[in-house]
């Protein structure tokens, strides 16, 4: 499968989306952020948001449920962890946090930031969640969203790593 990455690079993708992203096979704009016992962390493959960050579970599982409690106790420190890195520098002040379970699809939660821009141009974040997508594929591979990217990559990873 061939997925488009957020710097609009084409990328093969063999097997499963999120084993390759945790065992580092492909490589993901700003790297892997962490990589605990249970999670990773990286920025979204996909979408040049800044902020946009995807906790992605080390073993293949789809489900919530499947979650042993040392593994929802490590995911729900690392939410926590990173959403007050990213709040304490500026990056969003608000975010959501999703978990959509998909048949076939890797485990991960996205940390979804509330940006001006989205209210500005979208009004309600969650209820155009895919507008907002599209619109960032469309128009927001630009250095100066790049660089803003890596560096709140950067700052995550210094923070994380301490
Ligand atoms: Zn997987």
């Amino acid at each position: 499968m061939k997925l488009t990455d957020l710097t609009g690079k084409q990328v093969e993708v063999k097997n499963c989306l999120g084993c390759e992203i945790v065992e580092e096979k492909i490589s993901v704009m700003g790297g892997l952020i962490f990589k605990g016992k249970h999670f990773s962390i990286a920025q979204d493959f996909e979408l040049p948001i800044n902020g946009f960050i995807i906790l992605s579970s080390n073993r293949h599982i789809e489900k919530f449920i499947e979650l042993t409690q040392e593994e929802q106790f490590e995911l729900n420190t690392l939410i926590h962890k990173t959403l007050k890195i990213l709040e304490k520098n500026s990056v969003a002040e608000e975010y959501n946090i999703i978990l959509e379970e998909k048949k076939g699809v890797h485990l991960h939660v996205w940390l979804m930031p509330r940006h001006k821009w989205m209210i500005e141009k979208f009004g309600k974040v969650l209820k155009n969640v895919k507008e907002i997508q599209k619109y960032a594929k469309e128009n927001m591979r630009i250095e100066e969203n790049l660089s803003k990217i890596q560096q709140t990559c950067n700052l995550l990873k210094s923070q994380l790593n301490k």
